[in-house]
């Protein structure tokens, strides 16, 4: 291995207390999105990108913060990420850089993470915001979503830094607000004209490289109904007669079934194990025992993939592939034809897919085998930032230390040895990518 790469590990495996304590420090410092429930002092991410703005500038990096600008970005209504609601103040984005000598050998590089979390929710038995560790694991909201990301990109450029290495192509990290709600943070980072030659979105994937996201689309159906007595023999509808909205929601059920069933052939990918579906996740009906249900109201996800983007980015071709599906429904019934069910958009959140050939996403792999571990290429099922930052023409990869899945859930945790080899998987790319300095 090259000297500097030993170099770089040597000080992280010198310091791994150090790398621990900034996640501690991270998690202790609570960022909640104010879409979410919070308690007093815990919403905002204006504290916590203090904490990392100070990092930062004693390792001699130069930072820039701001509050999105919602008015200026207003030419995106209608665009992922964007919403005219977002209150911008105490949220400001911060983009920290070490330059490097510049030469054109090395390429630039950004760390880029969300700094906002979940609310912290219930049924912990840690201190959601104590940054506890305990076997080996650290826990705490935003845990793996995503501060132990960002901790290991800071930590990356840290190792770097502060073994005396000097890079030809900038470095930098990125950390963005509001991806929770609404996704305004990335697009204002992209807004801003940043163009690095390649991207890491340090979201939790179990240190799996993930050159591609999906888009997930939340929906809300209301059905109409009519109400009546049940046991009092029914008059026919066009007569006043009750109708029952959970009779006429089963109808909906079985076609979003369907259309699952349907999506397993046609919404799969290779870097994918499962297909995209859409499934039903709640649903509301009725009002009394004895009373036909008048209403109801099915809540449903639906994921899709980067080649089915619309020209914003967004997903409304797969929402019109529904909205088609259930006016076929309403056309095989005169009740639903008359009186059609009324869908609302809920959550339309964008993705997107880096070539698995680009040479950016072969480094990472190359680093992973360097430290021992059989690289994986598999890509996100959940929704990240990394769509604006891919159209803007930035290769972009999801790489970073935990398990999704513990994300948005009690007791969120990461396990300090994840953590640690994130921190030196992004080191060695970085050293790669922006190459050390003769000299
Ligand atoms: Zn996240």
């Amino acid at each position: 291995m090259d000297r500097r790469k030993e170099q770089v590990l040597n000080w992280i495996e010198e310091n791994r207390d150090e790398v621990v304590e900034f996640l501690r420090k991270l998690i202790q410092t609570p960022s909640v999105n104010p879409y979410f429930d919070h308690e007093p002092g815990e919403a905002k991410e204006g504290r916590v990108q203090q904490v990392v703005k100070e990092h930062m500038e004693a390792l001699g990096a130069q930072v820039e913060m701001w509050e999105p600008d919602v008015e200026a970005l207003s030419k995106y209504e209608g665009y992922p990420g964007y919403s005219s609601d977002f209150d911008a103040a105490d949220r400001p984005n911060l983009v920290a850089t070490v330059k490097g000598a510049g030469t054109g050998k090395g390429k630039s590089l950004v760390l880029m993470g969300h700094i906002d979390t979940v609310a912290r929710g219930t049924g912990w038995t840690h201190d959601p915001f104590g940054g506890e560790v305990k076997d080996g694991n650290i826990y705490g909201r935003g845990a793996v979503d995503m501060k132990g990301g960002i901790a290991a990109m800071i930590m990356a450029v840290d190792a770097v830094v502060k073994s005396g290495i000097s890079l030809d192509g900038d470095v930098s990290v990125a950390t963005v607000v509001a991806e929770e709600n609404p996704g305004i943070g990335t697009l204002a980072y992209v807004e801003k004209g940043y163009r690095p030659d390649a991207c890491i979105m340090t979201e939790a994937t179990s240190l799996q490289v993930a050159p591609l996201c999906r888009g997930v689309i939340w929906g809300k159906l209301t059905i109409e109904g009519r109400s009546g007595h049940i046991e009092l023999p029914r008059q026919d509808w066009r007569e006043g007669g009750a109708v029952d909205a959970i009779k006429k929601a089963r109808m909906f059920l079985e076609h979003f079934d369907s259309m699952n069933e349907e999506w397993t052939i046609t919404k799969t990918h290779p870097l994918l194990r499962v297909p995209c579906q859409i499934y039903v996740g709640k649903v509301e009906m009725g009002e009394f025992i004895s009373t036909y249900a008048n209403k109801a109201v099915i809540y449903f996800d639906a994921t899709y993939l980067p080649r089915e983007r619309d020209e914003k980015g967004g997903g409304s071709l797969v929402m019109k592939e529904i909205e088609d599906m259930i006016k076929g429904v309403c056309q095989t019934d005169p009740w639903l034809m008359e009186h059609p069910p009324v869908l609302e958009w809920q959550i339309n959140a964008d993705c997107g897919e880096t070539d698995v050939r680009h040479p950016f996403v072969q480094t990472i792999q190359n680093n992973l085998t360097e430290l021992g571990r059989e690289p994986v290429v598999e890509g996100c099922y959940f929704h990240t930032d990394m769509g604006w930052v891919e159209k803007a023409g930035i290769p972009i990869i999801n790489f970073g230390p935990g398990d999704p899945r513990q994300a948005h859930s009690n007791d969120e945790m990461c396990p300090v040895e994840e953590l640690i080899e994130a921190t030196k998987t992004m080191a060695l790319t970085i050293l790669d990518w922006c190459q050390a300095s003769e000299g």
